[in-house]
């Protein structure tokens, strides 16, 4: 077997509680394919009966790691989550976490796990090296996710060196926008992938490992990565582009960094109905994060540690400590969406959102839908059954959360069916202030005044999620050319922008390690490819060749979704809310909305699709090996 991988896939069947193992696929697939959502993604679609439903218990769920991960190249600690779509049904799903789960996965000798079926009663999976064994979950089912991960370390005897990944509540009901949680400050949750978890009655995963990972040229290897660590710190000079993302939320995330998006209006505040809240927003939780007490919290062989534990030290939340991931979007769609104006609050209700694990791009969104629909008398006290929801109402807030988990109320009966049938069911004016793109929840922060983001989240193929970044926002992409920032909003340019810089992501998403490690550092492009041709012996591996798998992998999520039913017209469905213009702010009087039509026909060009179906041409299919896929 190459270096850089294990050599082997667990498999797990739920139905009849078996687990065994297979070789991975041959070496011209891994080569294609590489590892994280690629390898996955393949898998997925060879190993699944043509059109199945995500809960089916015959659907896979894979846990994968790549090629780098558990190893000493940076943020090694990537576990792609996989599987079909709960919320966008024609597409695949592909979740991100960090933490330890995936490099102590690799090194207990398994480069992934696929599980099918369903068991009869609750469980979860031990895995420990070579012991494998499917335990009663019974005890642990109907806990969140921080105590079962602490029950289940605890059960197992090993509070240091074992991984749990779970669901919690939002899981275990198999809520839209449930997610998978793993050592506390993160989780993995676009395309619903906790809900699929809960439909196969699994509640947790728990993995310890103790070998190392092979490398084809150890030395030369360490050597290298130990460059790429430093090059994530280069502070560029004028010409060479901005900060790469992984500075900027370096050490506590965006305790400090918070400034940047509300100034540029990007904070998601009140259901994106007032950008000027944000900004004051992100003031205020900048000046009270210097009275909390911040702890990074480092992932596997991570120098960024952008995840933190905040201790709040006064008012009512005095003496909690909310674990928290780094970046600003979970906080925007637990407490931003429903206007909590307090910090302390905004940090406990984030929290809140993680233990119960539900992503709050999905669970936010409703809730922001719901709040403002209250705020504008169209929803009445009598239809919320006495929940006033008021902006900034805390308590209301978490008492939907609850019934939505619970399946009980106003939240469990009409918020828990998700953005698009709840709000067709809460009729015009909820369809109209809901955010959604194709049912799924956009990555919480206000897009409208960051075009190529925008873009990217509706050409996503994963359902909407971070894929084709382009360059208006956060960072540049110097080893793309850009190195500058582009006019944000405006139309010219962004299409190709979001092609280029989506083939390099998903390309960095097969590797196993975490974007934050790789986006706009200037060099990563060679830092990752040389990476994998040391690692595995591919020593004419490249950074052409790099792209070409980003390429292959755009167009996967592409045939993927064609064949399962995914028609022009779907690449519209948007919610009203985003093709809106602002009322104040920097996006006042401006939307993507006129151009919205030619961007995409632009961005089909740049991919090598057909202009008005959106289906990849032969000759492109033909370049990336794809044509026997479709
Ligand atoms: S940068 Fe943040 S999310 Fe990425 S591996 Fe490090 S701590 Fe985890």
């Amino acid at each position: 077997m190459k270096g850089g991988y294990a050599g082997k896939l667990l498999r797990v069947n739920l139905d009849n509680g078996t687990c065994s193992c297979s070789p991975l696929p041959d070496e011209k697939i891994l080569r294609e394919y590489i590892g994280g959502i690629g390898l996955g993604m393949r898998l997925l679609i060879d190993e699944s009966p043509e059109g199945i439903e995500a809960t089916d218990p015959a659907a896979p769920l894979l846990l994968m790691t790549g090629p780098l991960t558990g190893t000493s190249a940076p943020s090694s600690s990537n576990l792609a989550v996989v599987s079909f779509n709960f919320n966008t049904p024609y597409a695949v799903a592909t979740g991100h976490t960090h933490g330890y789960w995936a490099a102590y996965l690799k090194h207990a000798g398994y480069d992934g796990i696929i599980i099918t079926g369903q068991a009869e009663n609750p469980v979860y999976l031990w895995v420990d090296d070579d012991h494998v064994e499917i335990r009663d979950a019974s005890k642990v089912w109907g806990q969140d996710t921080r105590e079962t991960e602490r029950l289940i370390k605890s059960e197992l005897g090993d509070e240091e060196k074992i991984s749990v990944a779970c669901i919690g509540p939002a899981g275990e009901a198999m809520l839209p926008g449930a997610s998978i949680k793993n050592d506390r400050n993160h989780g993995a949750s676009k395309g619903s992938v906790g809900a699929v978890m809960g439909s196969k009655r699994l509640k947790a995963v728990a993995v310890r490992g103790t070998s190392t990972v092979p490398l084809n040229e150890p030395l030369a290897f360490g050597e290298l990565t130990q460059t790429w660590d430093k090059a994530i710190w280069h502070e560029p000079k004028p010409g060479e582009g901005a900060p790469a993302v992984g500075t900027i939320l370096a050490k506590g995330g965006i305790t400090r960094a918070y400034s940047y998006v509300g100034e540029s209006h990007m904070l998601a505040g009140k259901n994106l109905s007032d950008p000027l809240w944000g900004e004051d927003f992100s003031k205020r939780f900048v000046q009270a994060a210097k009275d909390f007490t911040i702890t990074p919290k480092e992932s596997y062989n991570c120098s960024i540690a952008c995840a933190y534990d905040c201790k709040i030290n006064s008012g009512k939340f005095a003496g909690f400590t909310a674990s928290m991931c780094g970046g600003g979007e979970n906080m925007e769609g637990a407490a931003g969406m429903v206007g909590i104006d307090d910090p302390s609050e905004a940090l406990a209700l984030t929290d809140y959102f993680d233990a119960m694990g539900i992503d709050s791009s999905v669970g936010g969104s409703l809730m922001g839908m719901a709040f403002e629909l209250y705020e504008r008398g169209i929803l009445t006290k009598e239809e919320t059954g006495g929940l006033e929801l008021n902006w900034g109402n805390y308590e209301a807030a978490v008492e939907l959360l609850d019934q939505m988990c619970s399946g009980e109320g106003f939240g469990g009966n009409v918020l828990a069916k998700g953005l698009k049938e709840a709000s067709k069911l809460l009729g015009k004016e909820a369809e109209a202030c809901v955010l959604h793109i194709r049912g799924g929840g956009i990555n919480m922060h206000d897009w409208r005044p960051a075009w190529s983001v925008l873009l990217g989240q509706i050409v996503a193929g994963a359902g909407v999620c971070w894929q084709g970044p382009g360059v208006d926002a956060w960072t540049t992409d110097p080893d793309l050319g850009y190195t500058d920032f582009g006019e944000p909003m405006v139309p010219d340019g962004k299409a190709e922008a979001v092609a280029k810089t989506q083939m390099k992501k998903l390309w960095e998403d097969t590797l196993g390690v975490c974007w934050f490690a790789l986006w706009g550092v200037k060099g990563g492009l060679g830092f990752s490819s040389k990476s994998i041709a040391l690692a595995t012996g591919w020593s004419d591996f490249d950074e052409k060749e790099a792209m070409i798998v980003g390429e292959r992998m755009v167009n996967l999520q592409r045939v993927i979704a064609i064949k399962r039913g995914f028609k022009p017209e779907d690449e519209f469905d948007i919610s009203e809310r985003l093709l809106e213009a602002p009322s104040v702010g920097k996006a006042a009087g401006k939307t993507i909305r006129p151009h919205l039509r030619k961007m995409v026909q632009e961005y089909y060009d740049e991919m090598g699709w057909d202009k008005m179906t959106g289906k990849p041409n032969h000759s492109t299919l033909q370049k990336i090996g794809l044509t026997s896929d479709i």
